[in-house]
């Protein structure tokens, strides 16, 4: 019986790494999704703020045109001011000039905002874009690492299911069977140690006589509170 729980133990290690590897094996391609789905939000900001880039500059350039065109026509109202034949006529362009400039300075300062506004966006997006480039360089690194990660957590695994078939055909039938029933109730935890009278599954105390039937390892012993297997080292 020792041997064979000696078997089911190194079984236990094997299976509970095993599902440890299948975790691990699918966590670097999730990862990947992250860092995939970090970097296209970054470009979707940069995009975004590129647009407002061109809207700022649209809106600058038409301001400008309409600046220009008033200007022409105040060139136009002094040319004919001084055409003017009455002294009222004279007066009435006059304010007519005086309330253009006014309404054109008006403009000019819009236009001042507009190219601080456009200074500010383009400084952003230089920011932008080097975090970024930075960003994707990082991702591109650590994409290497996650794909060699899975690829050696892979192989892990493959060896230790070649292991693990041997393992299975040297445990008597009805022990394997009864170890997968324990294994699915309990966690992946079917074989546990005792030690000094303690079943390190539940760490409850089980009876001294119990105790001494499992360091004899004559027959199948389970605990009676977590119903795992039980097994004694004497190297413990
Ligand atoms: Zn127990």
């Amino acid at each position: 019986m020792r041997e064979q729980l000696q078997l089911l133990m190194k079984l236990q290690t094997i299976d509970l790494r095993v599902s440890e590897l299948e975790k691990l094996k699918d966590e670097p391609s999730s990862k990947i999704s992250q860092l995939e789905a970090t970097l296209l939000e970054k470009e979707k900001d940069i995009e975004h703020i590129k647009k407002q880039f061109e809207e700022s500059t649209k809106k600058k350039i038409k301001k400008e045109k309409d600046l220009d065109v008033e200007l022409e026509k105040i060139k136009a109202s002094e040319k004919r001011m001084m055409e003017a034949k009455t002294n009222k006529e004279y007066e009435a362009f006059l304010k007519e000039i005086a309330f253009a400039k006014e309404l054109n300075l008006d403009a000019e300062e819009e236009i001042i905002e507009y190219m601080n506004e456009i200074e500010e966006i383009s400084k952003k997006i230089v920011q932008l874009e080097a975090n970024c480039t930075n960003l994707a360089k990082n991702f591109k690194k650590e994409k290497v690492k996650l794909k060699s990660d899975s690829i050696k957590y892979g192989k892990e695994m493959k060896s230790f299911i070649l292991k693990r078939k041997d393992i299975v055909n040297a445990i008597k039938a009805d022990l394997f069977e009864q170890y997968n029933i324990i294994r699915e109730k309990r966690l992946g935890i079917a074989v546990v140690n005792v030690t000094n009278g303690i079943c390190q599954g539940c760490h409850l105390n089980i009876l001294p006589q119990l105790y001494n039937d499992v360091q004899k390892c004559e027959d199948l012993i389970v605990c009676p509170h977590c119903l795992r297997i039980l097994y004694w080292s004497n190297n413990q």
